[in-house]
């Protein structure tokens, strides 16, 4: 499949990271899934720590998701009208989230970050973002800047097909340092229109933010006429019911949303203050649109899975998590392994390395090689884990006692191939 895909497709996928090329080796096709279980094209069973990079959480084909979706579906799949569905999850988004007064749907996380930054600099009129390095946005070209040392802080395009002119008006500043941001501000007076930051991030690895980091970017903001965004298309009714909001209750301006409120269909968000958001067409000028925007099937999928999110379920999520996190620290241990287990509510990765991560930087010091001996021993006995050092683990309220268990019982194997990788 793989052979007939890379024929048809670069690189034989539809987003970079499934092929597998930071770990070798062939991906997987999967064919379905069930609770905390993935099935290849071969008949392998996997148990799923992906969970379709956060979407999935309350596991694969939840019968209830299932259900709402083959009734939307019986009433037809995309009307180009306004329809009650996509009224509902907008209630049920601003319900949860205290600082959501209005939210406009789209159909990715990229989408809504692209649509939140053209808001705010509508907003501000401003024309400059600042963005942290190791954050993903998604791959709005005006945030794909990333770091890379000195030629980061002028926002060098980081993959050719962005400008220049798009990149400049980004600003990379290191994660985790409010100092930076701070001096980013005096460097560029009245000009900087938002800041973006991953509520906690999960793309560099999680690297949770500092005590008062978010609070922080929030002052400042504040202060200097900007807004502040919080990118919770990953946290966003995963970290808590309330997402990462409901962890550190710092009040962003804008917020962006996806993944868990389009229950594995294309449905995101973005909202906020209503002084700003009225600025959005057709209620204001600045222009944000979508065919599929607010689709039935996605909102009813998204509907049914975040109101089957109660407390219950969190808890669940987050013993789950806890549980996983221990075993995996155990096992890496008993090798005599350096690592770091870094959480940030029930969102986990492991560091190959026992220095502290607290910015990009600090993770690319990691062992990765380490990390790509685990990996292939952990597939091999039949646990999905992300295909890169750099990116989040996941569960779902469908991890069960027997799907930990057959995780503890591939982690020995698999800390020791970790001991034994060579550079
Ligand atoms: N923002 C964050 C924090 C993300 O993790 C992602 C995707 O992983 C995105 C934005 C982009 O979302 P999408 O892949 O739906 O475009």
């Amino acid at each position: 499949m793989f052979d007939r895909a890379s024929v048809v497709t670069p690189g034989g996928v539809n987003s970079p990271v499934r092929a597998f090329r930071a770990v070798g080796g062939t991906p997987r096709f999967m064919v379905s899934g069930t609770g905390p279980y993935l099935t290849d094209a071969d008949g392998r069973e996997y148990v799923d720590l992906v969970c379709s990079w956060g979407p999935m959480i309350l596991g694969h084909s939840h019968p209830e998701v299932i259900a709402a979706v083959q009734e939307a579906v019986s009433r037809g799949t995309s009307f180009g009208t306004p329809g009650e569905g996509e009224v509902a999850l907008a209630e049920e988004i601003v319900a949860r989230i205290e600082p959501v007064e209005q939210v406009r749907l789209v159909s990715s996380g990229t989408e809504a970050t692209m649509s939140a930054i053209r808001l705010a600099r509508g907003f501000t009129g401003r024309a400059k973002v600042v963005k942290f390095a190791g954050c993903y946005h998604g791959h709005v070209d005006a945030l794909l800047a990333a770091a890379g040392s000195g030629v980061a802080t002028f926002g060098l395009p980081d993959t050719p097909g962005v400008t220049g002119a798009t990149a400049g008006d980004t600003v990379v500043l290191p994660y985790n340092d409010l100092d930076a941001v701070r001096a980013a501000f005096a460097a560029h007076p009245g000009e900087i229109a938002c800041v973006i930051t991953e509520a906690s991030p999960g793309n560099m690895g999680v690297v949770p933010p500092a005590d008062g980091f978010n609070a922080g970017l929030k002052e400042l903001c504040a202060a200097n006429g900007a807004l502040y965004i919080s990118d919770e298309v990953m946290t966003g009714f995963r970290t808590s019911k309330a997402g990462w909001y409901g962890v550190d209750g710092v009040r962003p301006d804008l917020m962006t949303f996806g993944k868990v409120m389009g229950g594995g269909f294309p449905a995101a968000a973005f909202g906020g203050r209503g002084d700003v958001m009225a600025h959005l067409a057709p209620a204001g000028p600045v222009y944000q649109a979508g065919t599929l925007s607010g689709n039935p099937v996605a909102t009813a999928a998204g509907l049914a899975q975040l109101r089957l999110l109660d407390d219950a379920a969190y808890a669940k999520i987050d013993a789950v998590s806890a549980e996983l996190r221990s075993l995996v620290g155990d096992a890496l241990t008993k090798e005599g392994v350096a690592h770091t287990v870094s959480a940030a509510s029930n969102m986990f990765s492991v560091f190959f390395t026992d220095e502290p991560v607290r910015d990009y930087d600090d993770a690319k010091k990691q062992d990765v090689f380490r990390f790509t001996a685990f990996f292939h021993a952990m597939l091999a006995q039949g646990v999905y884990l992300p295909p890169s050092a750099f990116e989040s683990w996941f569960v779902s309220t469908a991890h069960d006692e027997r799907a930990v268990e057959r995780i503890a019982a591939a982690l020995p194997a698999a800390a020791r191939a970790a001991a034994e990788a060579t550079a």
